[in-house]
């Protein structure tokens, strides 16, 4: 069993990114840009978007976070996008997920401009991903794709079942890997909460992906031997030996599956590492695109 090391290989990226970014600002141009909108004060959300804020700016990336209060409307809230839609120094706008019960997520999510859709939520971007064409792939799924590329495992012809149908990983990493192209050209199965027999599907996945949001769901039953297995879910589950009280766990029961498997993420230390190095890329594909 090979330990799929997201920790590892998001270094790697950011690393190689930092590169690129070091050659831009040495030649004295601009760099890209990414400003990530907070409305309210969703503890969960402020530490992510930290994250992102800091990842940016140790790539030398520009980094701004709009941290807005809660009551702000959906008229303001879009208008304060379009200034961003129309601002340069931006290559990528992220609104953080959930936003407040009275602002609509769809109406938002659209009146971000597809060339600056870096989360790849734009019904644009879905649909240019679900034809196939030059896209933003959203950043969860596009770091399960950067993995099994780099680990050089191999996809095509194989079964991918995906556990979880949500919009921003289930679908997506189904519509990935079912294109026609490298790193990807596998038979794909959709499971969700209304399949009858799930083991059923999940015995024949050659490379098995969970997003359920379920700790400890994926048992070692449901899992063929020699599977590679992704483990997207991050669980809270309590531990009074943690000064927290807590633990984080994955979707799959990792302590009983691992040793069946040929690659595993670990959680934490897998998919999730991925995702804040992915939207960096994003960030920078956005800004060759729009500086070209
Ligand atoms: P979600 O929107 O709640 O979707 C969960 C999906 O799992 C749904 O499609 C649901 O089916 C399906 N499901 C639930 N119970 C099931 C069951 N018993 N059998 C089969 N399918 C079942 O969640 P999400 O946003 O996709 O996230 C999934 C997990 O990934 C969560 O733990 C989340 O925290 C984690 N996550 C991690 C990252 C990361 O960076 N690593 C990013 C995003 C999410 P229905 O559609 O029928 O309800």
């Amino acid at each position: 069993m090979i330990l799929l090391d997201g920790t590892k290989l998001a270094e790697e990226i950011k690393t190689e990114l930092g590169e690129k970014i070091k050659k831009l600002t040495d030649e004295g141009k601009k760099v890209p840009g990414l400003v990530t909108i907070l409305v309210g004060e969703n503890p969960a959300s402020q530490s992510y978007v930290n994250s992102k804020g800091k990842a940016c700016q140790k790539l030398g990336m520009l980094s701004k976070t709009e941290r807005l209060p809660e009551t702000i409307s959906q008229e303001e809230l879009i208008s304060i996008i379009y200034k961003y839609n129309n601002d340069p120094a931006f290559h990528g706008i992220l609104v953080q997920l959930p936003l407040p019960k009275h602002i609509n997520e769809d109406v938002i999510v659209e009146s971000i401009i597809p060339a600056k859709d870096v989360d790849g939520f734009n019904p644009v971007n879905v649909g240019n991903l679900s034809i196939g064409k030059d896209t933003f792939y959203p950043c969860t799924p596009y770091g399960i794709v950067e993995m099994l590329k780099r680990y050089k495992i191999e996809t095509s012809g194989k079964h991918a079942v995906v556990v979880g149908r949500s919009n921003i990983v289930g679908k997506p990493i189904a519509n990935m890997l079912v294109q026609k192209k490298e790193g990807a050209n596998c038979v794909v199965t959709i499971c969700h909460s209304a399949a009858k027999d799930l083991k059923k599907f999940t015995l024949q996945a050659d490379i098995l992906i969970a997003a359920i949001g379920r700790a400890n769901y994926i048992t070692a039953d449901m899992v063929r031997e020699g599977a590679v297995v992704i483990d997207v879910g991050i669980n809270r589950v309590e531990d009074k030996t943690t000064e927290k009280g807590y633990k984080i766990v994955g979707d799959v029961d990792f302590e009983n599956v691992a040793p069946k498997t040929s690659y595993i993420t670990p959680v934490p230390g897998g998919v999730g590492k991925m995702t804040i190095a992915m939207l960096l890329v994003n960030t920078y594909e956005a800004y060759l695109k729009i500086e070209r």
